[in-house]
């Protein structure tokens, strides 16, 4: 869309949030992090990631701790070796840890299981031993197909230990979502479950695997876990039970040394803009950037600390925040299965009072979600073990910040609000707990060793108060080494945009605040361009959600004849908001909440009451599909979608004026 005259073509900055909460004196005290950090990466960029590498152990040195000479196609710690297996896993034992428990796994129907590091250790030497057997070997693909369990974990490890490369693809995928993912990366085995526990019943697993599998010539063998013990098809040629096979291997394997820039695992995008992205990372870079931001951000304290990350495997944040980071620090932690409503609303809350859990990270979405449950739920449990909370996934609202703040870390904890993306590999922005006084609803500033800007369509660094489009303006270790398969796809997706200054392009829209803070503003294609103003979805939403009545929002810009875009805006109410928040009255009140909050310019055109919304399988809010309701058009593709009934539902509602 054109700019009128003297418009410029950055974000314009409209909301602003002043509270902020400095850290306490006894946290700082104790902190990992500290105000030093900073200096040491700035005065020395790669020697600070020298030493964070030294947290691993290397069978062999590196000669050079970044080779930039092929950009934008890194090597990090080039000629080093080591095996990311051994470093998650076999160290901890050999330095006396081997009793700690590593994994505290929480069954749906309430089963549950404790993994030490030296019973991790045996079970991922099996699982490699058994991979072996079936013809796995260094560079080979495996896709990982299962549900939160242990299994998983030790999959990905033997995978790792082994050097094949894991895929893993989210348990809630179709089958045709899982057939293009083993086809793109030509997988040889995939290993899988007869079913999983969802929401109180068992749902059939392997049955996606042999609809996938109908199709897949890379494919020799399927190893199935039994966990709901549903009758399942088999192929007697293709098809083996975890327990017949890997149960019978031998505890011990030893693990080869990798080169650093060996390839680690593949992981496709979310798919919230398109079609999924098949993101490769490789081992020393990554590992080094999943433990240090995992020691730094969470404070983990690995003889005490109970962490709990509450992502699934099948997304990057179950990848280096469940897999590798945690466990390349010896850190013990929860692992759930179920649902968060499983079986009743209180369900995370009485995990985390069962296991004393002391680290709590999760998506905003989810906490969306216990706001709209009501406060009297996490109330009734005992959190006070909590110590650090943590954000990833979308912007979070100041208004759901200060809610989880306030209900879930009694008003006391840090919260760490993490940006970062699949193709980071790793955190890039974010508060550190203990050093930072945190803004909510603000990533902040780049971690230590990472640098990020935020600039306008030229390339060129915007000011304070302003918006534009973020950029990583240097490599950094976790970075994505390419797409699979597609080099061009990896240039022009990420590095054509700011080609003469050799900027990753991220995607996202950011500002800067008066003091030099970043604010994550939504994707850019999600801009809404509302009479030459450039408005962010995010600023609109969080307005919104500071309503009390309001849970949840999700704005889009939909074709207007007199503006360009008009904002359209879909709420979800807290519950307890009683029976007129929904009626013109409390309509008209939330659209002038929002012109108080940032401005006439922000008042939304049109606002509707929903029960759901449009969410991709990882909980991000999928604002296309809300454009094509507000402007009227047949509804575009819902296959990423977690539940495809939602938009059944909103554009009934639309049709009938509600
Ligand atoms: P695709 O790239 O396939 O469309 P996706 O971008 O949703 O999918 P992910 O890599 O899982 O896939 O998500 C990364 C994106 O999530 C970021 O680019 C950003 O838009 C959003 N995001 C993640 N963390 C934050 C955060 N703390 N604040 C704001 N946005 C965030
Ligand atoms: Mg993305």
């Amino acid at each position: 869309m054109s700019q009128p005259d003297g418009q410029s073509n950055t974000l314009d900055n409209l909301l602003e949030e002043n509270r902020t909460f400095p850290p306490a004196a006894d946290f700082a005290a104790q902190a990992n992090a500290t105000a030093e950090l900073h200096d040491r990466a700035a005065e020395d960029r790669l020697g600070f990631w020298a030493e964070q590498a030294r947290r691993l152990q290397w069978d062999s040195d590196w000669d050079q701790v970044l080779d930039w000479s092929n950009a934008p196609f890194a090597k990090w710690f080039v000629g080093g070796r080591l095996n990311v297996a051994h470093n998650c896993v076999d160290r901890h034992v050999e330095a006396g840890n081997g009793d700690r428990v590593a994994i505290y796994w929480e069954g749906e129907p309430g089963d549950s299981r404790r993994i030490t590091y030296s019973e991790l250790r045996d079970e991922v030497s099996r699982t490699a031993n058994a991979l072996t057997e079936l013809g796995v070997g260094s560079g080979d693909r495996v896709a990982i197909y299962l549900p939160m369990l242990p299994e998983a974990v030790f999959a990905m490890l033997a995978c790792a230990r082994l050097g094949a490369l894991h895929s893993v693809v989210f348990g809630g995928f179709s089958s045709e979502a899982l057939r293009s993912r083993i086809n793109d990366a030509e997988a040889k085995v995939v290993i899988t479950c007869d079913g999983q526990f969802r929401r109180g019943s068992a749902a059939p697993l392997k049955a996606n695997v042999d609809e996938a599998v109908t199709d897949t010539p890379s494919v020799e063998h399927v190893l199935v876990v039994r966990r709901t013990a549903s009758e399942v098809g088999w192929d007697a040629d293709r098809d083996l039970w975890w327990h017949d096979v890997v149960d019978r291997q031998s505890a011990t394997h030893t693990p080869e040394s990798f080169d650093s820039e060996h390839p680690l695992f593949i992981l496709y995008t979310s798919g919230t803009t398109g079609k999924p992205k098949g993101i490769l990372h490789t081992s020393g870079g990554y590992l080094t950037q999943a433990a240090y931001t995992h020691n730094a951000v969470f404070d983990l304290k690995p003889e005490s600390d109970v962490y709990w990350c509450t992502a699934d495997i099948g997304w990057v944040t179950g990848h280096t925040y469940i897999v590798y980071g945690p466990l390349a620090n010896g850190a013990s932690q929860v692992i759930y299965e179920g649902t968060p409503n499983s079986p009743h609303e209180g369900r995370h809350w009485e995990i985390v009072q069962k296991y004393g859990v002391t680290t709590y990270y999760t998506a905003p979405t989810l906490i969306r979600t216990f706001m709209k449950w009501g406060a009297e739920i996490p109330a009734q449990y005992d959190l006070s073990t909590l110590r650090v909370l943590g954000t990833v996934g979308e912007p979070i609202n100041p208004e759901a910040w200060t809610w989880f703040r306030e209900h879930i870390g009694s008003g006391r904890t840090p919260i760490v609000d993490t940006w970062w993306q699949t193709e980071t590999g790793g955190i890039m922005i974010s508060p550190l707990p203990g050093v930072t006084s945190a803004k909510p609803g603000s990533a902040q500033q780049p971690l230590p060793g990472l640098s990020a800007t935020v600039v306008d369509e030229s390339g060129t660094p915007v000011g304070r108060g302003e918006g534009g489009l973020l950029v990583l303006d240097k490599p950094w270790p976790g970075m994505l080494r390419g797409i699979w398969g597609d080099d061009q796809r990896f240039r022009d997706t990420y590095w054509a945009r700011f080609a003469e200054q050799g900027y990753y392009f991220a995607g996202d829209g950011a500002k800067y605040d008066s003091d030099g803070d970043i604010w994550l503003l939504g994707r850019v294609d999600d801009v809404m361009n509302v009479s030459g103003h450039r408005i962010s979805t995010t600023e609109v939403e969080s307005a919104l959600v500071s309503h009390p009545t309001v849970a949840e929002a999700a704005v889009v810009g939909a074709e207007d004849a007199t503006t360009g875009q008009g904002i359209v805006a879909f709420v979800i109410l807290r519950g307890g908001s009683g029976e007129d928040a929904g009626g013109d009255t409390a309509i008209s009140t939330l659209r002038e909440h929002v012109a108080h909050e940032i401005g006439p310019i922000a008042k939304p055109r049109q606002i509707m009451v929903v029960s759901e919304l449009p969410k991709t399988r990882s909980g991000k809010i999928m604002r296309r599909l809300l454009r094509d309701v507000a402007e009227n058009r047949q509804v575009g593709d819902v296959s990423t979608l977690a539940d495809s009934s939602v938009m059944d539902q909103i554009s009934a509602g639309m049709k009938s004026g509600g």
